[in-house]
């Protein structure tokens, strides 16, 4: 079975004016449909044909191809999985028990999440990952991801993709505005759930 596009459960403007429509539209049905079909193709007739994408990308000792678009269609998945139209606002109990634990508070948590996605250079992504029973923040650069053994360790609940053709249409070089603004869209009932599922 050849991985899907993953569907959004959104329309392309569901999140302005804080993600604009024609981003989400490329973003989501150029890059993420490329990095989907290009991961195919990837693995078409080898071993990681019918594998999970986790099982894939954990794995070690990736190809270019696998390493660029398996993280780039996992990444994706994710990323769209958390955003909501419904979303922001804070998170609340073992999610955010575990937030003010691991961090002091959820301003504390936001700030050193903002700041890994702010200062990863270049193209790359930033994460809240579940570790050991933690939460802890970390960046990758390029497609790479937290469950790689490239990465930073750990399951990844929550991502901001810092890609230029994440936010540039509408934000240009003002990645900092762009960060703000992506917290305004985050559903964290759906980050608690993957923050459970990495149990
Ligand atoms: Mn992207």
């Amino acid at each position: 079975m050849a991985f899907e596009l993953p569907k959004l459960n959104y329309s392309y403007d569901a999140l302005e004016p804080h993600i604009d429509a024609r981003t989400m539209e490329i973003h989501y049905s150029k890059h993420h449909a490329g990095y989907t079909s290009k991961l195919n193709a990837a693995i078409e007739g080898t071993s990681d044909e019918g594998k999970s994408i986790e099982d894939i990308i954990s794995a070690g000792n990736l190809s270019a191809a696998v390493r660029n678009n398996g993280g780039g269609f996992y990444n994706h998945s994710l990323f769209w999985d958390i955003m909501s139209p419904n979303g922001g606002g804070t998170p609340t109990g073992e999610l955010a028990e575990k937030i003010n634990e691991a961090f002091g508070s959820f301003e504390e948590f936001k700030t050193e999440f903002s700041n890994a996605a702010a200062t990863q250079f270049g193209s790359g992504w930033a994460w809240l990952c579940y570790k050991n029973g933690k939460l802890e923040v970390c960046s990758t650069p390029n497609q790479d991801n937290p469950i790689m053994q490239e990465g930073c360790g750990g399951t990844p609940i929550l991502g901001i993709d810092v890609w230029e053709h994440a936010y540039y249409l509408n934000y240009q070089n003002r990645r900092p505005d762009y960060i703000n603004a992506f917290f305004n869209v985050v559903d964290w009932n759906r980050v608690a759930e993957h923050m459970n599922n990495a149990k």
